[in-house]
């Protein structure tokens, strides 16, 4: 565990903050148009422009071959689905990533939509993996290790009787998209590497309604869950704090289009954030 971890300074940070406020403003324009009937090639499209639009670049688009702006993940598909000819339907859940690259640092988030009318079964996934990711970003302090971030999105999904995705994982945020240290969804408490503050981290659940196991298919992309149940997928980026971490990036953009547009919104259950010990 001696990969370096950087920290970045005050200036840096809000220099990301930027790159983060403008993911949750391109899903918001995701959240504008997502719809029965629309193709998830074409939600690719438009968020590309708005990113270019606004000064940025798309930050997953060239790297490691990615070929979209999007990694749209609907129902059974854990992450990394590709954008294409696919026409979402009434009832699907899509999980829609988005990176983006400006002014020399990263913004990384994702959101789970619910495609009109979704199950309850649902609704309460996309709610308990909400909670997870609220939990995890509790555990984000100073002092605290990885091992405690893990731990506290685990024991919630658990408790609910989901499976939490082991192969991928959080990461740090900075300069490059991916940094150390690497931040599971799973773990023990006071195991990990040392969260300082200065550290930005990408926290980012993928919670299944069923098993934990997930494949790859032939497309060398899409994860699915095995068993072909749903899965969700919540992604926020907090600056490690003392006491509470700072969170950079937000949804709030995107559940004001959402509750205009009538369409569900996953509220975390309020109160039951835990304080860390
Ligand atoms: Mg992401
Ligand atoms: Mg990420």
């Amino acid at each position: 565990m001696t990969k370096s971890v950087s920290l970045l300074s005050d200036d840096d940070i809000a220099v990301l903050k930027e790159s983060s406020l403008l993911v949750g403003r391109t899903l918001a324009e995701v959240a504008k148009k997502i719809a029965p009937g629309v193709t998830t090639g074409e939600l690719d499209r438009m968020a590309e422009e708005f990113i270019r639009d606004n000064g940025a670049i798309p930050g997953f688009k060239g790297l490691y071959g990615c070929p979209s702006t999007l990694l749209i993940s609907v129902n059974e598909q854990v992450v990394h689905g590709l954008p294409g000819d696919r026409e979402l339907r009434e009832g699907d859940v899509a999980s829609v990533d988005c990176g983006v690259l400006m002014n020399g640092l990263y913004g990384d988030s994702a959101f789970t939509f619910a495609i009109g009318e979704v199950t309850d079964d649902v609704k309460q996934l996309l709610r308990v993996t909400r909670e997870c990711l609220e939990r995890g970003i509790a555990a984000a302090v100073e002092g605290n290790r990885t091992g405690d971030i893990g731990y506290a999105v685990q024991e919630h999904a658990e408790r609910n009787r989901y499976g939490v995705v082991r192969e991928l994982v959080g990461h740090g945020l900075g300069r490059k998209l991916h940094e150390a240290p690497e931040v599971p969804n799973y773990g023990k408490r006071g195991q990990g590497t040392k969260l300082r503050s200065g550290m930005v981290l990408a926290i980012e659940p993928m919670i299944n309604m069923g098993t934990k196991e997930v494949k790859q298919l032939s497309d060398g992309w899409t994860i699915v869950s095995r068993d072909g149940k749903p899965s969700a997928h919540f992604e926020h980026n907090v600056a490690v704090r003392p006491g509470k971490a700072e969170v950079l990036s937000t949804f709030q953009y995107i559940e004001d289009v959402l509750n205009e547009r009538g369409y569900y919104v996953a509220t975390p259950a309020s109160g039951q954030v835990p304080t860390q010990e």
